[in-house]
């Protein structure tokens, strides 16, 4: 049987599955089901590709570590290429509207009686400054005991391509990486489909930033998922305008979490399954971005968004909560009476799926005991914000920071690949907070720094040593001034 047909009929058998069964247990067999993926194409088939083109670094995917990868091998000379399947750069952060820059900022105990510190600089630092010297960002706000800045997308994505622009980085858009082309164990191109069909491209060094560990795993390295394949809930952003926003900020307060009578409120609405909220004022008169939503199947099930028949109804059941969200807004919340509905984000919000295994993991325990380490490529006092069950969990890491070590970002097999972004090597819990954007720039600035060495020297990225990556990430301003610990 094809590969087609064969996915065709796995498509056509999971439907009637899911038509026909309820349990959670029977369901996560389905994906089970949905397995029969052909991951990789007979690797002869490629020969008869037309080359587009070489370069010494490639780079998948143009979310925040991307942005910053691409833009930093582009600007140590390297020939770069950035290949994006969307029309822009800014990943989740632009089409899944994520919205603010989290991980910037120190954790207190009362941020109403404290100034934010910024903690982490280097390319998220640029990034913050591009932003709003465009106006494209606000003030930190208060978000239970740190803060973060909302940024507005349109502004994001003007910002990320002067930057790329600037450096000289190659991009291409629209264009999806289907495959990869190995040789032994080294990879030497990634198939590309594109609007005029299949190509290739080829490269020296690769810097997966694609979230979902896209080259990896169809170079056969090892992923992992979650806790045992269970993994945070997605949730569908959307803006609204036309908000009395002193109004609303007299009754909710200024913590951008929602306040204990929002959340009874929230306990009340059987038709909205996630009790506690984020809104964020934006630098837009009247437009408030607003994280409310929880997605899981029309019957409760987990979802993992790899499986494209839970990516699809994750979309489609997305569309509901958000208009059953923002119903209760205008109905409950003082202030969003005349609001109207401005957008959904572009996609829904994917916070994990696929995990590297690295030479080092960031696991649970060094986040929650704040462990320190001399390979350092960010610190981050961000809270582990697990999403999971109708109210994400929040443990906070007050006056302290951890940091991650360089080795999450090296697979433990492979030569000439590293990633950056979401999926390093990270336990579940450890993800769950060092997954936001800050320090998603500045895992794209550290890989972009070691592909750099790996090509001067000839260096398997394995052999590079992490302590001088951080380095060279401190010599770049990444333990400015403004650090207090
Ligand atoms: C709902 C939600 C709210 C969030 N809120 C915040 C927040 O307020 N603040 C914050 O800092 N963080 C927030 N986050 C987290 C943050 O947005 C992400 O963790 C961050 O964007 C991850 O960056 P990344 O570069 O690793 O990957 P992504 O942002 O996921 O970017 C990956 C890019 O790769 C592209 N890509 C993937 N595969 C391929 C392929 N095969 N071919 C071509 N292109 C490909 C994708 O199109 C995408 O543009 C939120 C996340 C979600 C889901």
């Amino acid at each position: 049987m094809c590969g087609l047909s064969r996915f065709l009929r796995g498509l056509l058998f999971t439907c009637y599955k899911v038509l026909v069964e309820e349990t959670l247990s029977v369901r996560q067999q389905e994906i089970f089901i949905m397995t029969p993926f052909t991951i990789s194409l007979a690797q002869a088939s490629y020969d008869n590709l037309d080359l587009l083109d070489s370069f010494d670094v490639i780079v998948l995917g143009g979310g925040p570590a991307g942005i910053a990868a691409s833009t930093t091998a582009a600007e140590k000379g390297h020939r770069t290429l950035l290949i994006e399947r969307l029309g822009f750069c800014g990943g989740a952060a632009v089409s899944g509207m994520s919205g603010t820059i989290c991980g910037l900022y120190n954790s207190v105990e009362d941020p109403e009686a404290a100034q934010p510190q910024q903690i982490i600089f280097g390319f998220a630092e640029r990034m913050r400054r591009a932003l709003d010297i465009e106006n494209g960002l606000t003030t930190p706000q208060i978000y239970g005991k740190t803060w973060v800045a909302t940024h507005d997308c349109a502004t994001y994505k003007k910002v990320a391509t002067d930057l790329l622009r600037t450096a000289g980085v190659n991009i291409l858009y629209h264009t999806e990486m289907v495959d990869v082309l190995k040789k032994d164990k080294t990879i030497c191109g990634l198939i590309l489909h594109t609007r005029s069909g299949f190509c290739k491209v080829r490269g020296k060094r690769f810097i997966d930033c694609s979230g979902d560990a896209d080259i990896i795993f169809r170079s056969g390295l090892t992923t992992t998922k979650g806790n045992n394949g269970v993994i945070q809930n997605p949730s569908m952003m959307f803006k609204v305008g036309n908000v009395d926003v002193d109004r609303y900020l007299d009754y909710w307060g200024s913590d951008t979490i929602s306040p204990p009578k929002v959340v009874d409120k929230l306990e009340k609405r059987k038709e909205l399954i996630r009790k506690k909220v984020w809104l964020f004022p934006t630098v837009n008169p009247g437009e408030i971005l607003v994280n409310g939503t929880k997605i899981t199947g029309f019957d409760g099930r987990a979802l993992d968004v790899t499986n494209p028949v839970d990516h699809s109804e994750a979309e489609q059941f997305s569309i509901y909560q958000a208009k059953e969200f923002f119903k209760f807004l205008k109905e409950e919340i003082p202030g969003f009476a005349n609001a109207y509905f401005i957008d959904y984000a572009q996609e829904v919000g994917v916070r994990q799926t696929r995990t590297i295994s690295g030479i080092d993991t960031l696991v649970n325990n060094d986040v929650v005991t704040a462990k320190k380490r001399k390979d350092s490529i960010a610190r981050s006092s961000w809270p582990i914000e697990l999403h999971y069950g109708s109210k994400p969990k929040t443990e906070w890491l007050i006056d302290d920071y951890y940091d991650v070590p360089f080795g999450a970002l090296v697979p433990s097999e492979g030569h000439n690949i590293i990633v950056a972004g979401r999926c390093l090597s990270a336990e579940h819990e450890a993800l769950a907070s060092c997954r936001v954007t800050a320090q998603c720039f500045e895992y794209g600035r550290a890989a972009a720094l070691a592909t750099d060495i790996s090509l001067l020297a000839s260096l398997d990225y394995r052999k590079i040593d992490g302590n001088q990556i951080a380095d060279l990430m401190r010599d770049d301003g990444y333990s400015e001034a403004g650090l207090i610990f």
